[in-house]
């Protein structure tokens, strides 16, 4: 490790965290795997790159908060493709095998299919390609999908809460029409960008009444629907308890006409539970942040637009890594950060959410990456 960046990393990461040894690092590239203090090893990397949006989903980016006069980040402040590509690959080298851009709406950076190019070119230390995935609300997949397969793109998750126009028009609060995210769809699915997953927030006397009509719109399309129950993400959206319904309650209101019963998990630390008709018609999954944390296999780190990493969807602060990118950190002191900081991770946010906790102040999804 350079003298002259390991200075770097106690001004800049304070009393967050503490780099690991050289020794340690050296170690834990060894075994490709770096854990936290529940031994969970981290395994996804989420990046945001961009925290601008054209929606403004109510139970993300509402209007009165994110309106004409919200400052979003500068230009100057986003992570570059390179630095994005160059923190990526550091984590490779700890373990993470799956990429999932998000966003803001991911598909709004410049020249998105270049980032993807570059990180479709990395390689976990055993040779094999990362798992790169992005999740958009799909308004601009008729013109980009097939960019983004070209570019490298595995696979793609569409937001759509309801087919019902008036409702989604309502959820999204920018008028934007169902019919358009279909044909979204369908353009990933023609570009090679499937399994498409579509996630439907649900969000108690808006949408869940379009529960049933989503999943029969699906069935049988090779399309899955996951349904997320609504989180107290951020602390502008005005969660409460009573807005969400549980995910057995979708299960049971689904299969009371489609009948469905449970699939084993595909690997530890998948989000959502898997559930299929039994006639074999296909499945859907429920992601039930709020009524079954799934924490102890959470496996999952977030880079903000501006370069901070969050160990958890519901954190107050992140660790800025941009800083020490373009102070000039080598590798191995970005690494040592990113494995000290990981190996003291004690993160449970769902295990322990109370009416309190959800009122704390908390970063915004659309800046964290959802
Ligand atoms: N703009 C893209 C999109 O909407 O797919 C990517 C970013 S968005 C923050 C990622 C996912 O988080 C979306 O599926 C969205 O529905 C979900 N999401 C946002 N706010 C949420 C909340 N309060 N509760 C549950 N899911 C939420
Ligand atoms: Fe935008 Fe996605 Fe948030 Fe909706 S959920 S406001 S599309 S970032
Ligand atoms: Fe992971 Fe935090 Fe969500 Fe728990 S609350 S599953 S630790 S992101």
């Amino acid at each position: 490790m350079g003298e002259s960046t390991a200075k770097v990393i106690p001004l800049i990461a304070g009393k967050l965290a503490r780099p690991v040894t050289l020794n340690a690092l050296l170690a834990l590239r060894a075994a490709n795997r770096v854990t936290d203090t529940r031994e969970r090893a981290l395994h996804d990397l989420r990046i945001s790159v961009t925290d601008k949006c054209n929606f403004r989903c109510t139970y993300c980016m509402p209007k009165d908060v994110f309106g004409p006069g919200y400052k979003f980040l500068p230009q100057d402040a986003l992570l570059t493709f390179e630095e994005i590509t160059r923190f990526a690959k550091i984590s490779a080298d700890l373990g993470v095998e799956k990429l999932r851009l998000t966003g803001g709406e991911p598909t709004l950076r410049r020249n998105l299919p270049t980032l993807i190019e570059m990180l479709a070119a990395l390689r976990t230390p055993a040779g094999k390609q990362l798992d790169l995935t992005l999740t958009t609300n799909g308004s601009t997949l008729v013109k980009q999908a097939q960019a983004l397969k070209n570019a490298g793109l595995g696979r793609i998750t569409v937001s759509l809460d309801s087919l019902d126009d008036a409702v989604f028009k309502a959820m999204n609060d920018v008028d934007f029409p169902v019919a358009d995210v279909l044909k979204g769809i369908d353009a990933a699915l023609a570009a090679g960008l499937g399994p498409v997953k579509v996630n439907m927030v649900v969000k108690r006397g808006v949408n869940d009444h379009t529960i049933v009509d989503m999943a029969r719109h699906f069935k049988g399309s090779g399309v899955i629907v996951r349904y997320i129950e609504f989180m107290d993400v951020g602390s502008t959206n005005g969660w409460r308890m009573d807005d969400v319904i549980p995910s057995a309650e979708v299960v049971r209101r689904i299969s009371e006409t489609m009948p469905l019963e449970p699939v084993e998990a595909s690997y530890t630390g998948e989000v959502a539970e898997r559930w299929r008709y039994t006639d074999g018609s296909g499945e859907i999954g429920v992601i039930s942040s709020v009524t079954q944390a799934f924490c102890n296999t959470c496996t999952r780190a977030r880079l903000s637009t501006d370069g901070k990493i969050f160990t958890c969807l519901f954190a107050q602060e992140g660790v800025d890594f941009r800083t020490l990118m373009r102070n000039g950190a080598n590798d191995d002191d970005i690494a040592a950060l990113l494995a000290g900081l990981w190996s003291t991770r004690t993160d449970r946010y769902s295990e322990i959410r109370t009416a309190d906790t959800a009122k704390e102040r908390k970063v915004e999804m659309s800046y964290i990456g959802g």
